[in-house]
């Protein structure tokens, strides 16, 4: 890295404004606050509309002072100060902003009607209108940082608005930040870029690039240099990617080649289906691939129900045949124990447990790990996972412990990785003595764009096609707003279901009457709630609450209900599973402990509670749990939500397709970015800047070809310093750890 940037402020902008910069933003370096760029900028002759302000975030704003008076407070001493500010939308609301200070003798002052002031808070809601407490404010018209320049120029100046903190407002980081502009030799930082890459896109020097982001005379300022750093952030970032890959690919692992007489081969001829032309080519591809001695590093993408467990057990026969162990990981009790149930299943007399013998000697040890079994039979599967005895290990995260260890780890398969941080994957790599193979799967479709940057390290298989047999389903969204009536109908329509012989589920999205639902760790998808902003005053569907009401609902009489939730014993979980998978539940009431993974063919009839409060993607998930079995299945989204709410548009979305990846890209457009590339996936928090993946896919694809050729031309990137430094540079420790590890 350039010693430049790794200076330490102080060196720079002095002591103090160093130590409010690292108190309030945690950055202690020249590079760290060089880099950290607006998030936007104001335009100085217009208003922010105020409608479009985000609620309950650190926000920014220019806006014009309508009115302002002062009151003493009745219960306590000292006067209180409104101020009310507006965008001059011209009676459109809410075009305008009650702002309160206590004890605000500035704001008193200064704040008089026709004034124009930057405020810098959080704008909250009261009742029906939109406030701000105490926030801070700057004057525009006498902005001391910049006399005697043109005022037509001024006016055409934008802003920089950084992301701000409660404690430290945007233009005090803009003050500190030209302070540093001013005394840090831009010139001589090198450039990240390979010349011949600057030259074709034209970019501006890094100097100049700092300079305009920073400080940008007109708004095509701050446009050229962010084209520069948002191309130079993809390329830092696909280099980062490429190189690993080419790491890994020279990493040495276990060839496990296809045994001629073996459990593959057997397992083949007693399947009971035919596999999918797309299972038959995903299994010969991984099948290749294992018999390499360099590892496998791949994502399989497949639809919910398009057959991805048979894919996963079929390489694992392979490396078991080729005398090594393979362990499959899942995110959830419910959904370990049921892999290993149906696996034991699928293989019938070629798989032996723990417990048993008297299978022959060629059957394979199927052994199950979680967390919350026994201690005896914990410590059993423990052991016969270290002495390799047990051929295909299962488990949740117990696996990742620390005193579980394998005699021959050859293979790792990842279910449902959207519910797994990488460095969750890494804790089991790091149990092989060699690099293992690695297969990583998800239902969740990722958009192009986030697979390449987020898996770029990963080749990608795609199962786009469903096994046949597979029925459609059904969405239909329920507004009990609108027909208060169709609140009974669900459950006579869910009788009608049970006297057909089939069963039911009931997705709620809370646990009990008081708490905040079932939080799965790791899991970053926000609720409809988080969305916007909506207070939760509402009283919403809970597993107790709906079991409890069931009992009394006439419909249902006589109907056998159970209840399932993540805060249950794990043994009363497994043993309501096994009622349900045994259809002696007919109704099994749940929060989203079922959203993964979950194989009861004879359900048909899926009900979400208040399907409002889940995101696109988990009602996606959800849904894919009927329709298994060859019988239709059918959705309902119930919500009492008026229609025309923002929310509903949602639940409109996941009615009108059931393709995974029109909607993975609706669900991207809603959700921020951080969400998507947050801690659930790279195990940090998102540190992409300016780079917005549905956006700029075709910066990102750019950039790709470029790290493709630099890294393969110059694997170590010892002709790039410049490039290779900004890898070091760029990444944080979090981040880089996730790229070291992938
Ligand atoms: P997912 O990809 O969602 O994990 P699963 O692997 O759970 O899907 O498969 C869903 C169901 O489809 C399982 O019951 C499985 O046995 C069945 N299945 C898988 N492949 C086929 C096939 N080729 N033909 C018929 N059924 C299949
Ligand atoms: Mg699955």
């Amino acid at each position: 890295m350039h010693a430049e940037l790794e200076l330490g402020l102080e060196r720079r902008i002095g002591k103090r404004s160093a130590a409010v910069i690292e108190k309030h933003l945690g950055i202690t370096t020249v590079g760290g606050l060089l880099n950290y760029f607006p998030r936007r900028y104001l335009s100085r002759g217009e208003l922010t509309p105020i409608s479009e302000v985000p609620l309950d975030e650190e926000v920014t704003l220019i806006a014009r002072v309508v009115s302002n008076s002062t009151r003493p407070m009745r219960a306590r001493r000292g006067s209180l100060t409104d101020v009310v500010i507006s965008d001059d939308a011209g009676g459109r609301l809410p075009g305008t902003l009650k702002v309160s200070f206590f004890n605000g003798f500035r704001a008193k002052a200064e704040l008089q009607p026709g004034r124009r002031a930057m405020f810098s808070g959080k704008v909250t809601r009261y009742g029906g209108s939109l406030g701000l407490t105490n926030p801070d404010f700057l004057l525009l018209d006498e902005d001391p940082d910049t006399p005697g320049i043109d005022p037509e120029k001024l006016a055409a100046m934008p802003i920089p608005v950084y992301p701000a903190t409660a404690k430290l407002t945007s233009w005090s980081i803009q003050k500190v930040i030209s302070t540093l502009l001013d005394t840090v030799e831009l010139e001589t930082l090198g450039d990240p870029l390979p010349a011949e890459i600057a030259a074709r896109e034209k970019f501006l020097p890094v100097a100049d690039a700092y300079r305009l982001i920073h400080a940008p005379q007109t708004p095509a300022d701050f446009q050229r240099a962010r084209d520069r750093f948002r191309y130079q952030e993809a390329l830092v970032l696909q280099s980062a990617l490429a190189r690993r890959r080419a790491q890994l690919a020279a990493e040495e692992a276990t060839a496990r080649r296809p045994a001629l007489d073996g459990l593959l081969p057997a397992f083949d001829r007693q399947l009971p289906f035919t596999l999918t032309a797309g299972q038959a080519a995903v299994g010969k591809t991984l099948s290749d691939e294992l018999a390499q001695d360099s590892p496998m590093n791949r994502l399989l993408q497949g639809e919910v129900g398009s057959g991805k467990t048979i894919v996963a057990l079929r390489a694992m026969l392979q490396v078991v045949d080729a005398g090594g162990q393979a362990a499959l990981l899942a995110p959830t009790e419910v959904l370990a124990a049921q892999h290993y149930e149906s696996i034991r299943r699928t293989l019938g007399p070629l798989s032996r447990d723990g417990m048993l013998g008297g299978f022959g000697p060629d059957a394979v040890q199927v052994t199950l790990l979680t967390g919350s079994m026994p201690t005896a039979a914990r410590r059993q599967a423990m052991l016969d996972a270290a002495s390799g005895t047990a051929g295909i290990v299962i488990g949740t995260h117990a696996l990742l412990s620390e005193n579980v260890s394998f005699y021959d780890l050859g293979l790792i398969v990842v279910d449902e990785q959207h519910r797994f941080g990488v460095e969750q994957r890494d804790a089991l790599r790091a149990k092989a003595s060699k690099p293992p193979h690695l297969l990583v799967m998800t239902a969740t479709p990722i958009p192009r764009t986030v697979a390449m940057t987020v898996f770029g390290d990963l080749e990608t298989s795609v199962l786009d096609e469903l096994p046949a047999g597979r029925a459609p389903i059904s969405t239909h969204v329920v507004g009990l707003a609108e027909h208060p009536g169709w609140a009974t109908r669900i459950w006579s329509r869910s009788r009608e279901e049970i006297d057909a012989g089939h069963q039911v589920y009931v997705v709620c999205p809370k646990i009990g009457a008081d708490d905040d639902g079932d939080f799965t760790p790791g899991e970053a998808e926000p609720s409809a709630a988080d969305l916007e902003g909506e207070n939760g005053s509402r009283e919403l569907a809970s597993v107790t609450g709906v079991v409890e009401h069931l009992q009394d609902e006439p419909a249902l009489a006589g109907v056998a209900v159970a209840p399932l939730h993540g805060r249950q014993d794990p043994v009363l979980k497994s043993e309501t599973m096994a009622s349900f998978t045994a259809n002696q539940t007919k109704v099994l009431v749940s929060t989203t402990v079922i959203e993964v993974g979950v194989d009861v063919h004879n359900a048909t009839l899926m009900v979400i509670l208040d399907a409002d409060r889940f995101g696109i993607s988990q009602l996606h998930q959800l849904r894919g749990r009927v329709g298994r079995g060859g019988l239709p299945g059918t959705c309902l989204l119930v919500t009492t939500l008026e229609p025309g709410h923002p929310s509903r548009r949602r639940l409109d979305a996941v009615a009108a397709t059931t393709d995974g990846f029109e909607l993975s890209q609706e669900d991207l457009k809603l959700r921020r970015e951080g969400d998507i590339l947050g801690a659930s996936q790279s195990g940090g928090r998102s540190t992409l800047k300016l780079l917005r993946v549905l956006e700029h896919e075709d910066v990102i694809a750019r950039a790709r070809q470029d790290a493709q050729r630099i890294v393969a031309a110059d694997p170590s990137l010892a002709g790039q310093p410049g490039l290779a430094a900004a890898i070091d540079e760029y990444l944080n420790p979090e981040k880089e750890a996730f790229l070291e590890r992938g």
